[in-house]
């Protein structure tokens, strides 16, 4: 995903929390994954090397790069 199309992204969602070099955004407009096109429920941007997640549910999980984050886009 290149600057443009990550900044529009990002700046349509809302903050979530940020911990450990993983940043959460919420999607309460109804924003559609880029991968699938479905609308998705959370971004995670994972700004570290390494990074672990710990998921509280089963998610369906789209997958793109910006740099060198990997952001995810959930969908319950
Ligand atoms: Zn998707």
């Amino acid at each position: 995903m290149d600057d443009a199309a990550y900044n529009e992204l990002v700046s349509s969602l809302t903050p979530y929390e940020e911990a450990g070099g993983v940043k959460t955004y919420t999607n309460t407009v109804s924003l559609a994954c880029p991968a699938c096109e479905q609308p998705f429920d959370d971004l995670v941007v994972c700004r570290n090397d390494l990074n672990s997640l710990e998921l509280s549910k089963v998610l369906d999980l789209c997958v793109t790069t910006h740099n060198d984050d990997v952001l995810l886009f959930t969908h319950q």
